[in-house]
């Protein structure tokens, strides 16, 4: 750092002594000499300038060195000016005690020793020199100190603010001046929850400074008792000095923190609805059962998911579909307490998280929700009725984990839905074994489908009046081998194929091996005439691939297509009424045949008979099983056959197991049946075998005969 000048003032009336002087003081270095003729003179240069010496002339016209010495050293700027008096040859002790009364600090006699000048001027100069160094120092540290951009404050041993720059004034919303004196306890509050709350902060931070050398925490302003205003406060002492003060850094970390928090608030939560996602659910879920462990209290899990959501979504759009989930999440918002977590896991996927509330409460809240949840939406000037399926699971002192916890509430859920939707299920622990069981036939399945490994059964049907076979039921078989210990009945596994993709694949197989078999018997004149009924789920019904399907296999095979009769049951019309309607009228215009199943287990066989234009019904077991005991069954089933004469369809009779059910079902005008008594379903070969010609023709049973 380069050193300014000091500056040297000489007084004297003689112009000849001034440059005298200023000659002798050349070999200093680093001097700036000013020259001043009268006191007058020289006050007017104090004006604008700070000298490290003045050599001040006893003897002068007007104001003598005395009254300007004197002068000098009563001003506040130039009390500390150091004065040498330049006194006469002749100086009486009188006159030098008069010099340093008048403020001089020290006197030299003319004429001048240059030596003794020279020394004394040197040594007020180095002075003058270390002085301005130390407050350029100075200056340069309170600078720092100010464009640090952090509050910085200095702490006695108790506490008590000694020092506080103007930043660390600006951050406490008041002076320096007012910080100073004040209790370190009275600005700063602390602001972790994890730390107790501690009365005494400051105590704190000295015996955490003590101890590890610096303290650093996120806390509170408490005089702007803002708690959206975070400052961050590093601590440190010098280490080893037991009483040595403290050092306070702080900053506003506002946004910082507000940023921190947008980013969590982004990695937490679902963007669309603002509730929790599923990592942060799930984090919190695991939390809740740590917690539920220590108390030993209940933690309970609702799965929650909007039923036929997909088809809003598909209908009336996605920006639709989208609000509806905000306008769900608020009504989820406003049922729960705001200790509950809701989370939106994906997609119509909703779960909630209720801490220390049993499974009969959560069972209420559940309730509370579908209701919730049922009255309408409005949205965009639409009205929209959703419903909503809640699977409810609780684990008590955290015995269930998280996964656990998360498959139970998924199994009741699924439970919730199987059992009609628009409801709420609580967990049972035998609903696990059943998913377990299902879980397991449905890989099986996959094998199965996949590896073409799926067999198919064929049950004969009689005509009465024409006493012979006329056609066969194909039924889908589970293989004898190979997949499991025993063979498992497709009343079973086709309900659970139809949970996913498989009931596609299965369908499109045992259509397929029907197809076959019709396209082959068109080469053998006694089978020629034979049908083949194949039943379509629902779910097929119901799929937009299913036509293209149907007709890419009947371009495969050739036969006349009224041998083909497609059964469906009523529950595959039941939700979709327009679309099945539209499905059925392509297959009857492809000229296959329709008939309808389990007719009369439904609610309305009557209606759809109206509204299909179905070729046959197929009365189901259940009444033909009660027809020869039950006076009303007899009458209803007699009421079918006389619609089903009027209307042109044909009757199916299933599940006729003995003589007397085929008599009864007979003496009703029943002709076609199917049902044990003649043959339970056979597979290819038993069938090929036990449709001999005489079968075809004539059956070998004896003719009925009617009472
Ligand atoms: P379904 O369509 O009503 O088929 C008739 C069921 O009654 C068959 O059971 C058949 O074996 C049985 N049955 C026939 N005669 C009698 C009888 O005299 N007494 C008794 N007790 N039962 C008789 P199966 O083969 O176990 O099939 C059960 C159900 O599984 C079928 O009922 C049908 O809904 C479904 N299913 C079977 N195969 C297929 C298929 O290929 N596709 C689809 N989607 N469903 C199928
Ligand atoms: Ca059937
Ligand atoms: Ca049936």
């Amino acid at each position: 750092m380069d050193q300014i000048p000091s500056k040297i003032l000489i007084v004297d009336d003689f112009h000849s002594n001034r440059i005298a002087l200023e000659k002798l003081l050349q070999p200093i270095n680093n001097i700036e000499i000013f020259q001043a003729s009268s006191g007058d003179e020289t006050l007017g240069l104090l004006i604008y300038n700070h000298f490290a010496l003045i050599l001040l002339d006893v003897n002068m016209p007007g104001m003598d060195g005395y009254e300007v010495a004197e002068l000098i050293s009563s001003t506040e700027a130039h009390k500390h000016t150091p004065i040498v008096m330049l006194t006469a040859h002749d100086s009486t002790t009188n006159s030098i005690l008069k010099a340093y009364k008048s403020g001089a600090i020290d006197y030299l006699s003319k004429p001048i020793e240059p030596t003794i000048l020279l020394n004394k001027v040197q040594q007020f100069v180095t002075l003058d020199q270390l002085q301005s160094k130390t407050e350029a120092l100075k200056a340069e540290r309170e600078l720092i100190l100010e464009v640090a951009g952090q509050g910085v404050i200095k702490l006695s041993n108790d506490g008590v603010i000694q020092f506080a720059n103007s930043k660390s004034a600006q951050l406490t919303k008041t002076l320096s001046s007012q910080l100073v004196s004040t209790h370190f306890n009275d600005w700063f509050k602390q602001d972790n929850q994890q730390l107790p709350k501690q009365t005494d902060f400051f105590g704190y931070i000295k015996q955490q400074v003590k101890q590890y050398g610096q303290y650093q925490q996120k806390i509170y302003l408490s005089p702007a008792n803002d708690t959206s205003f975070h400052i961050e406060i590093t601590c440190s002492a010098q280490i080893n000095g037991e009483n040595a003060p403290i050092i306070v850094i702080f900053q506003d970390i506002t946004t910082r923190v507000t940023l921190e928090n947008k980013l969590t608030h982004l990695a937490n939560y679902d963007p669309l609805t603002q509730l929790a996602n599923r990592q942060y659910f799930h984090d919190q879920l695991q939390r809740a059962l740590i917690r539920a462990k220590r108390s030993d209290n209940a933690v309970s899990l609702l799965m929650l998911d909007l039923d036929h959501f997909k088809e809003i979504n598909d209908t009336l759009g996605h920006d639709i579909g989208d609000e509806l989930l905000q306008a769900v999440s608020s009504r989820l918002s406003f049922v729960l307490r705001e200790t509950d977590l809701s989370a939106r896991l994906g997609g119509d996927e909703f779960a909630i998280l209720l801490e220390d509330v049993s499974e009969l409460s959560a069972e209420e809240v559940a309730r509370k929700i579908v209701l919730n949840i049922s009255k309408p939406f409005v949205i965009q000037e639409k009205e929209i009725f959703v419903e909503t399926s809640i699977g409810v699971a609780c684990s008590i002192g955290g015995k269930a984990d998280k996964t656990t916890l998360l498959k139970w509430a998924d199994i009741a859920l699924y439970e919730a839905k199987s059992a009609g939707r628009n409801r709420t299920q609580l967990f049972l622990p035998a609903m696990s074994e059943q998913r377990e069981q299902q879980a397991y036939i449905q890989q099986q399945l996959r094998n199965i489908v996949e590896d073409e490994a799926l067999e198919v059964h064929y049950q004969p049907q009689f005509s009465v009046k024409l006493n012979c076979f006329t056609g066969v039921e194909a039924l889908v078989r589970w293989p004898a081998s190979g997949y499991g210990n025993k063979p498992i009945s497709p009343a079973v596994f086709i309900p659970i194929a139809e949970q996913s993709h498989i009931i596609h694949e299965i369908g499109a197989q045992v259509l397929m091996q029907s197809c076959q078999l019709l396209s082959q018997w068109q080469n053998e004149p006694d089978k020629k005439h034979l049908t083949v009924s194949v039943n379509l789920s629902a779910k097929q019904i119901n799929s937009p691939t299913f036509l293209d399907t149907l007709e890419s296999i009947l371009a495969e095979y050739k036969f006349p297509m009224a041998l083909l009769i497609l059964e469906v049951t009523e529950t595959a019309i039941l939700n979709h009424l327009d679309s099945a309607i539209r499905i059925i009228n392509t297959i009857k215009s492809l000229g296959v045949k329709l008939a309808l199943d389990d007719f009369g287990t439904g609610y309305s066989s009557l209606n759809y008979l109206q509204k299909l234009p179905f070729d046959i019904i197929k009365i189901d077991q259940c009444f033909v099983q009660q027809v020869d005991q039950c006076h009303k069954t007899s009458a209803l089933v007699k009421a079918v056959m006389n619609i089903a004469t009027a209307c042109n369809i044909e009757v199916v009779a299933e599940g006729v197991e003995t003589k007397n059910q085929l008599e009864h079902m007979t003496i009703l005008g029943g002709d076609k049946i199917q049902g044990y008594y003649y043959s339970k379903p056979l597979n290819i070969q038993d069938l090929l075998g036990f449709l001999s010609p005489s079968q075809l023709k004539k059956t070998n049973h004896q003719q009925i005969t009617f009472s």
